[in-house]
C-alpha cells in the first residue's frame, strides 16, 4: 500500500501566525501531530508520505503515487479539507478521514470511503486489518476512549521539520472540567488519559536527534488535568532531560487553578515551560457561572495572572463576549482586564457553539442555533442567536479588538507584562534566526508601520530597562504585527 497522509490548509487565523512566520522564514506554526502519530501506527511494509498543504502543494504526482489517502483536520480546516477530498475522489483514490472535523461533521463528507470517528488508537488496528483483507467498512467508531499510555512516537522522518516554527508533543488527552462551550470533553472525555513519561521523553529524544533545537508546544488541552502524574512522573522526567543543555523552550495550555499549586509552577518552569495559554473567557462572574467555568469563579483573576507571570510563565489567554449574561459594559471590562493583566496575546472571540457541546445542545433546544461554527473562535462570527442583539455585539467586539491591537495599546501591554515577568531561565544565547527577525522587525515595524513611534519607544525602554528580555520583546512585536493583520481582515 502507498499511503498518502494529507493535512489541509489553515485559513488566515490568529492561531496560524501566518504573518509572523515570514519574519523567521517558516511556512507553518506546527506540524500535523495527529497524522504523524497515525503514520507510526501503520504497518511498516506500507509506504507512507506526508503532504502538509500549509507548507507545500499537493500535486497530481502525489495523488498518482497513492493507493489511498488519509486526511485529518480540525473544523477550521473545513474548506481546504473539502477541496482535498474532492481532488482525491476525482483522481479515483480511496479516502480515509478522521480527526475532530470528520468526527463531528462526517455527514457532510458523502464521498469519503472510510471514517475513523474518534481516537485512532482504538480504531486504526481494525481498519488496517480490514483494508488488508479487502473488507473495510465505512465507519469505525468506539464507545470508549482508548488508553494512550503506549501511543507511538510520531513518525517525524515524514515531516520537513525546518519549515515549522515549533514542534508538538502530547502528554494527555481530556480535561476534568466541563465548560459548556468546549468540545474537548465531548471529543476526549473528562478523565485525562496520559502517555507514560518515558514515552514522552522518547518523543523529545527523537526530535532532538532529528536536529530540532527550537520551541516545543505540549499540545494538551489542559496539561494539569492529571496533576498527580504530571508532578510525579512527567515533570521530573523533563527536568532530568533538560540537564545536558537540552534547553528547548516549552509552552502548553492549562487551567487557572495552576496558580493554586506553587511547587507545580516551579516544576514546570524548571522543566522548561515559559508560556501557558489559559481560558479566562470573561472577568464577569455571571458569565463564568453561565458557561460553567467554575474553576475561574470567585478569584482575583488579574492577581492570578500576575502570580503566574512572577513565576516565569508568560500567560496567553482566550476571552469570549456574547454570553447570555453580558451587558454593554462587558466590552470595556474585557479591555480593562486584558490591559491591566498584561496578557499580550489575548484571543477574543464571540460565543460559538461547537457540535457535541452542552452549549450546542442548549442552543438547539432553544431554537437559537444559526448554523455550524467556523472553528476559528477569533473571527468575529457566532453560530448562535445571542441574547444581546447582533449589531451592538459586533460593534462592541470591534471596539475591543481595535483597542487591544492598536499599536499604542499593544505595546503598552508588552510593557506591563515585561514589568511583571520574572523569567527563571537565563535567556539563551541569541541565535541567528532571532537576529534576522529583529532586523526584519526594524524595517517592517520600525520604518514601514504606522505604529513605528510606539515601536521605537518600546525598543528604547526594553534596551534600557529589560535588555535580557529583548528576544522575547521582539517575538511579541512580531506577533502583534500578525494579530493586527488578522484583526484588519476579520473586522473588515
Ligand atoms: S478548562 Fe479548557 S479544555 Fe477544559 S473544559 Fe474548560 S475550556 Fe475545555
Amino acid at each position: 500500500m502507498n499511503i498518502l497522509l494529507v493535512y489541509p490548509a489553515f485559513p488566515d487565523t490568529f492561531w496560524s501566525f501566518r504573518h509572523a512566520l515570514k519574519f523567521v522564514h517558516k511556512r507553518a506554526a506546527f506540524p500535523p501531530l495527529g497524522l504523524l502519530t497515525i503514520a507510526a501506527m501503520l504497518p511498516e511494509h506500507w509506504d507512507k508520505r506526508l503532504i502538509d498543504v500549509n507548507i507545500e502543494k499537493l500535486t497530481e504526482r502525489d495523488l498518482a503515487w497513492a493507493d489511498a489517502v488519509m486526511i485529518s483536520g480540525m473544523t477550521v480546516q473545513r474548506d481546504s479539507a473539502r477541496q482535498i477530498v474532492d481532488r482525491c475522489k476525482a483522481a479515483g483514490k480511496c479516502v480515509i478521514a478522521g480527526g475532530p472535523l470528520f468526527t463531528s461533521e462526517f455527514e457532510d463528507f458523502t464521498s469519503v470511503d472510510h471514517f475513523l470517528l474518534g481516537e485512532a488508537e482504538g480504531l486504526l488496528p481494525r481498519l488496517i486489518a480490514d483494508l488488508e483483507n479487502h473488507c473495510a467498512e465505512r465507519f469505525y467508531e468506539s464507545d470508549h476512549h482508548p488508553d494512550i499510555h503506549d501511543s507511538p512516537t510520531p513518525l517525524w522522518t515524514l515531516a520537513k521539520l525546518k519549515r515549522y516554527a515549533s514542534m508538538s508533543v502530547q502528554f494527555s488527552r481530556g480535561c476534568p472540567f466541563d465548560c459548556d462551550f468546549c468540545n474537548i470533553t465531548a471529543l476526549f472525555g473528562r478523565k485525562p488519559r496520559v502517555k507514560s513519561a518515558a514515552r514522552v521523553v522518547r518523543e523529545f529524544d527523537s526530535l532532538y536527534a532529528a536536529g530540532w533545537r527550537g520551541p516545543i508546544f505540549v499540545v494538551d488541552d489542559n496539561l494539569i488535568g492529571n496533576k498527580k502524574l504530571l508532578k510525579t512522573e512527567l515533570l521530573p522526567a523533563l527536568i532530568e532531560w533538560r540537564k545536558g543543555k537540552r534547553a528547548l523552550p516549552l509552552q502548553t495550555q492549562v487551567s487557572i487553578n495552576l496558580v493554586n499549586d506553587e511547587p507545580m509552577m516551579q516544576q514546570m518552569v524548571e522543566a522548561g515551560f515559559d508560556t501557558v495559554f489559559i481560558g479566562i473567557e470573561t472577568p464577569d462572574e455571571l458569565g463564568l457561572a453561565a458557561c460553567d467555568k467554575r474553576q475561574n469563579l470567585h478569584r482575583d483573576l488579574v492577581a492570578d495572572v500576575k502570580t503566574i507571570q512572577h513565576h516565569g510563565l508568560q500567560v496567553q489567554a482566550g476571552f469570549i463576549v456574547g454570553f447570555d449574561t453580558d451587558t454593554p459594559s462587558i466590552f470595556q471590562r474585557q479591555i480593562d482586564f486584558i490591559q491591566n493583566s498584561g496578557i499580550v496575546t489575548a484571543m477574543v472571540g464571540l460565543l460559538q457553539a461547537p457540535i457535541g457541546t452542552r452549549l450546542y445542545e442548549r442552543m438547539r433546544v432553544e431554537g437559537r442555533l444559526l448554523g455550524k461554527f467556523t472553528g476559528d473562535n477569533v473571527d468575529g462570527t457566532t453560530n448562535v442567536r445571542t441574547k444581546m442583539d447582533l449589531e451592538p455585539l459586533k460593534a462592541g467586539y470591534r471596539q475591543v479588538m481595535n483597542h487591544l491591537y492598536s499599536p499604542e495599546q499593544y505595546y503598552q501591554r508588552i510593557k506591563t507584562f515585561l514589568r511583571e515577568y520574572r523569567p527563571a531561565q537565563k535567556t539563551d544565547r541569541v541565535r541567528w534566526p532571532q537576529l534576522l527577525a529583529f532586523g526584519h522587525s526594524i524595517v517592517r515595524l520600525g520604518v514601514l508601520s504606522r505604529g513605528r513611534l510606539h515601536y521605537w519607544k518600546l525598543l528604547l525602554w526594553t534596551l534600557f530597562t529589560r535588555r535580557r528580555q529583548l528576544p522575547l520583546a521582539v517575538t511579541l512585536w512580531i506577533y502583534g504585527h500578525h494579530f493586527r493583520k488578522v484583526c484588519r481582515l476579520h473586522l473588515a
